[in-house]
């Protein structure tokens, strides 16, 4: 399938982040100066960003309040041509405040705003566009209730649907659970799904040290009839599949090593990864699952050499280019 015929829908977050660098992370009652930086978040529309860069015609389904972060989101949406499916809310555009110090660590509060605002009547409007895609990719910064209805006409139509479940203390039902293709959790992420969806408790210390026969055996526990991968930074990913329609090949799970790179910032990483898989799903239809696994990685990792999120999204030529083989 051409690029132009390969359509993916994500639906999600847009956020202003607004970042200080502070040489140690505010106490309480204390006043401090630090560098300021402010760009484009939220991880809706750094997936939406990364799966337009990536190769496909993306939609980007969510809720923006009429103020200039609506107006951002806007201007670079154009900027990327991707097609915004936006409603405007009464809240203000959704934003995060980040402290980051010098040894990396942050603290992050967010104000959802519009974000909050997005209802499943809004995305039943987006029918449309869902039943045109090849793949409609959410994450669980926005209700609940949106992505469960965007992935249930996705199934109806017969549309791949993926589930980042991030942030890890966000909850995902069972009756969104059962509508996932594919879930795409880190390794605390993993574990806090893990948690809700089994009752039992197992720390990402641990998880990291299974071998990749458990590992598979917890992911079917997880995620019975689908996909899961489990992002694992530097270390690449671990992929299980279970009996669902995704799987190309003989092996039920496997792990791809991550691409080799001289990482700056890799924050965004996840949301390139989810980008570009589902860019990569909805443009090379027949190709095997762990070639889409694979150029995820390569997306991601290449995400990493640049600052920031969004504005940090390699274009799929770039891709190419740095990682040939010849
Ligand atoms: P994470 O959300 O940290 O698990 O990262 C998501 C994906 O980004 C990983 O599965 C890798 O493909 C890629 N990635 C993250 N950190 C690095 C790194 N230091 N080097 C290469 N790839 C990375």
């Amino acid at each position: 399938m051409g690029a132009a015929d390969a359509r993916v829908v994500v639906v999600g977050s847009f956020n202003v982040d607004h970042v200080w660098t502070v040489a140690a992370l505010p106490r309480p009652g204390e006043t401090l100066s630090g560098h300021y930086h402010t760009g484009p978040g939220g991880k809706g529309f750094n997936q939406a960003t990364a799966a337009a860069r990536a190769g496909a015609a993306t939609s980007f389904v969510c809720a923006l309040g009429d103020d200039l972060g609506g107006q951002l989101a806007r201007a670079l949406a154009s900027a990327d041509g991707i097609d915004l499916r936006d409603f405007a809310s009464e809240a203000p555009t959704g934003t995060a405040g980040i402290y980051v110090d010098h040894d990396g660590r942050n603290s992050i509060v967010i104000g959802p705003g519009a974000n909050a605002e997005l209802s499943a009547a809004h995305v039943r409007q987006q029918q449309a566009p869902i039943a045109a895609a090849q793949v409609v990719l959410a994450q669980l910064e926005s209700p609940v209730e949106a992505v469960e209805t965007a992935f249930g006409r996705a199934r109806d139509a017969g549309v791949i649907t993926i589930l980042n479940p991030a942030p890890a203390d966000a909850v995902a039902p069972a009756s969104l659970w059962v509508l996932a293709d594919v879930v795409t959790p880190n390794e605390t992420e993993f574990c806090a799904q893990f948690e809700r969806h089994t009752g039992e408790r197992i720390a990402a210390e641990v998880l990291v040290r299974q071998d990749d026969a458990r590992l598979h055996a917890l992911c079917r526990r997880l995620l019975p009839h689908g996909t899961v991968v489990i992002t694992l930074g530097a270390a690449g990913c671990f992929v299980s599949h279970g009996e669902g329609r995704l799987r190309q090949d003989a092996r039920t799970h496997y792990r791809i090593a991550a691409a080799a790179v001289q990482p700056v910032d890799t924050t965004g990483a996840g949301d390139a990864f989810n980008g570009a898989l589902a860019a990569s799903l909805a443009r090379h239809a027949d190709a095997a699952f762990a070639d889409h696994v694979h150029y995820a990685n390569r997306y991601a990792a290449l995400s990493t050499e640049r600052a920031g999120a969004a504005v940090a999204m390699p274009r799929d030529a770039e891709v190419e280019a740095r990682f040939r083989t010849v």
